[in-house]
């Protein structure tokens, strides 16, 4: 995401210019709480903020996150037939092998994105994708 300059009018909204401690990225907090609050509080830019967030949120879903190559995926349960709702990449279905043993496919699996390299330490990779959807329109 690009950054957002902060300009007199969102200044005086209450907006503050924040410089990430992390990335060292200027950044304005114009967004909604908690995140308005929470990149004041920990002198985070939106980005670093939310890979921060994902650390602990991890934690409590140990067995639905995939890192594979440096991307972040979740697994959420797949859908019941006839679900005409949003699926993770269409409902695609995913064959994932992680290095603790555990072989999962998913017909539900949502890509956060690309862990920036001064993440990668707390996102170690722990899977790898052993069948991926022939389609390119979901990469
Ligand atoms: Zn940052």
């Amino acid at each position: 995401m690009d950054h957002i300059e902060l300009t007199k009018e969102l200044a005086n909204e209450g907006y503050q210019q924040i410089t990430c401690c992390k990335c060292g990225m200027e950044d304005v907090n114009c967004f909604v709480e908690p995140v308005h609050t929470n990149m004041v509080k920990h002198r985070l830019c939106y980005n670093c903020l939310f890979w921060m967030e994902m650390i602990d949120k991890d934690k409590t879903r140990p067995e639905k996150v995939v890192i594979a190559e440096g991307h972040h995926y979740l697994i959420e349960p797949d859908p019941p037939a006839g679900y005409r709702g949003f699926t993770g990449f269409g409902g695609a279905k995913f064959v994932i092998q992680f290095k603790d043993g555990r072989r999962v496919e998913s017909r539900n699996v949502w890509h956060q994105g690309d862990i920036p390299q001064h993440f990668r330490e707390h996102f170690p990779d722990n899977a790898e994708f052993v069948e991926q959807p022939q389609t390119t329109n979901y990469v």
